[in-house]
């Protein structure tokens, strides 16, 4: 038996491959074998408020007043964040906010600059 994975729609097993795609000979479902082969999850993206894609290094800024927790600063709108860092977290960006130092921030909370 071939190693070729078995077509998702009808789960026939007698899947061939032709020309960087997959076709199945029961159903004549085609699809890629690229999108089959990689079972690498896929990253994740950040997105800000609006939509935009996020990276390590940009420069945001905070679209609402931010209260800091166990203190009484609050980082206000409009504040630019340079330098951002992305994390896999809740809070999913890291960055030093001058007057405040290093604390995290979440995506929805911000825009790119
Ligand atoms: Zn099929």
């Amino acid at each position: 038996m071939s190693t070729l994975p078995p077509c998702p729609q009808c789960h026939s097993e007698f899947t061939y491959e032709d020309g960087g795609l997959f076709v199945c000979p029961e159903c004549a479902h085609e699809w890629s074998a690229e999108a089959a082969a990689s079972g690498e999850p896929e990253l994740r993206v950040y997105r800000d408020s609006v939509g935009n894609v996020l990276q390590d290094g940009d420069t945001v800024t905070v679209i609402k007043d931010l209260k800091l927790k166990g203190s009484a600063g609050v980082v206000k709108v409009g504040t630019k964040v340079k330098n951002i860092r992305l994390v896999d977290r809740d809070h999913d960006i890291d960055c030093k906010i001058d007057g405040f130092g290093a604390m995290s921030l979440k995506t929805e909370f911000v825009k790119k600059v």
